[in-house]
C-alpha cells in the first residue's frame, strides 16, 4: 500500500468544523474514506486535488451533515492536504494532484502510485458516478468539465449548468481515470469559497445521491452548450507580463481581461499588447505547439486567427507560470 495513503470507513472526529488552515490535523495525508449508504452503487467524491480549492471540503461538510444514512454510499478522497493547509495549490517540488491518475504522462512516482491505489479500490465495485470538485481562480461562470462525451457525462454536466467543456488535456486528471468506468465530471465552482459555489456543487452531489440512473434519452441541445478547449495558452518564462496596459512589461492585458472568460474574441479584437516577437506559446490537445497557426502578432498587438473563447482565465501570476494563463474554446464537434 502506498505509504502516503489514509483508508478510513467513518469520518474523523472534527470533520464537520474542519477548515483548510488547519486539515493537516485532521486529515495528515491524502485520506479515502468509504461511508455506507443505502443503495449501490457508490458515488466517488474527490476534493482538495488542488489544495486552495476548498469548496469541494465545505460542499461534502454540508451534504454528509444532511444524513445519519446516506442514500448511496460515498468514497470520499481528500487530496493534497499539506498543499491546502498553506491554501497552496501544489506545493513547490510537488506532482499537481490533477495532474497524476492513471493515463497521466508522468513518470511513474508516489503520487501516481498513490492515485492508480486509489482508483484501483473505489473501482473494486462498479461506481455510480465520479466527480471531482475545483474552483477557478478568475471570473468564470460554473460549469462541467469532461473528458468523454458520452451520453451520461452529458447529463451529469447538464444537471450542473448549461456550459459544459470537453478536454483531452492535460493527461492525469482524475476524471479521465473513470472513463470507460462510470459517468465522470469535474466540477469549476467559481472561486474557492464563494457561497454559490459550494451551494451549486453541494445541490449535484445530493442529486447523484437520489438519482437512480441516467436519462436514457439524449440530453436537449438548449440544456447543454458544449465547448471544447482547442489549446493551452503560456506565458514563456523569459515574457514579462502584465494585466495593465500601462506596464513596462513584454506582454501586456487589460486589467479586465478575466472578464473575457467564455466571450467570443474575433480575429480582428485586440488579444494583447507585446514588445516581443514571441509573447505567447500555444500548444494544441496533443501537446504540438500551434503557436503560429492560433495567434499573429502585429504592430506590436495580439490576435487570434480565428474566433474563439477564452475560458478559466488566471490573473494569478504565480498559477499563470505553473499552469497556463487559459485555455481557448470552440463549440464541441465530434
Ligand atoms: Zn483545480
Amino acid at each position: 500500500m502506498n505509504e502516503q495513503l489514509t483508508i478510513l470507513s467513518e469520518l474523523p472526529e472534527r470533520f464537520f468544523d474542519v477548515e483548510i488552515s488547519s486539515i493537516c490535523e485532521v486529515f495528515p495525508t491524502p485520506t479515502l474514506i468509504h461511508l455506507n449508504g443505502r443503495k449501490s452503487p457508490a458515488l466517488f467524491v474527490s476534493i482538495l486535488l488542488h489544495g486552495n480549492e476548498y469548496s469541494g471540503l465545505k460542499a461534502i461538510q454540508a451534504l454528509l451533515s444532511k444524513y445519519d444514512i446516506l442514500p448511496r454510499p460515498i468514497y470520499l478522497f481528500i487530496g493534497n492536504v499539506t498543499a491546502a493547509q498553506q491554501n497552496c495549490r501544489v506545493l513547490p517540488g510537488q506532482t499537481d494532484f490533477n495532474r497524476c491518475w492513471p493515463g497521466t504522462e508522468i513518470e511513474p512516482n508516489a503520487d501516481t502510485q498513490l492515485m492508480a491505489e486509489v482508483v484501483e479500490i473505489v473501482t473494486r465495485d462498479r461506481l455510480f458516478a465520479a466527480i471531482d470538485i475545483h474552483n477557478n481562480t478568475g471570473a468564470n461562470p460554473h460549469y462541467a468539465c469532461m473528458t468523454d462525451v458520452t451520453q451520461d457525462n452529458q447529463h451529469l454536466a447538464a444537471m450542473f449548468n448549461h456550459i459544459g467543456l470537453v478536454f483531452k488535456r492535460p493527461k492525469g486528471v482524475s476524471t479521465m481515470a473513470f472513463n470507460g468506468i462510470c459517468p465522470a465530471a469535474t466540477l469549476e465552482c467559481g472561486k474557492p469559497g464563494e457561497e454559490i459555489g459550494i451551494k451549486h456543487a453541494l445541490e449535484l452531489l445530493d442529486g447523484l445521491l437520489h438519482l437512480d440512473h441516467f436519462p436514457q434519452r439524449p440530453v436537449a441541445a438548449h440544456d447543454l452548450q458544449l465547448v471544447q478547449s482547442l489549446a493551452t495558452l503560456n506565458i514563456p518564462d523569459d515574457v514579462s507580463f502584465d494585466f495593465n496596459l500601462c506596464a513596462q512589461s513584454d506582454l501586456t492585458f487589460e486589467s479586465g481581461f478575466e472578464l473575457k472568460n467564455f466571450t467570443e474574441i474575433k480575429s480582428t479584437d485586440i488579444f494583447a499588447f507585446t514588445r516581443v516577437e514571441n509573447p505567447l506559446k500555444i500548444t494544441n490537445q496533443e501537446g504540438e505547439d500551434v503557436t503560429k497557426d492560433v495567434m499573429r502578432v502585429e504592430n506590436g498587438k495580439v490576435y487570434l486567427n480565428k474566433t474563439l473563447m477564452p475560458a478559466m482565465i488566471t490573473l494569478d501570476k504565480s498559477i499563470i507560470r505553473q499552469d497556463c494563463l487559459c485555455y481557448l474554446m470552440t463549440d464541441y464537434q465530434e
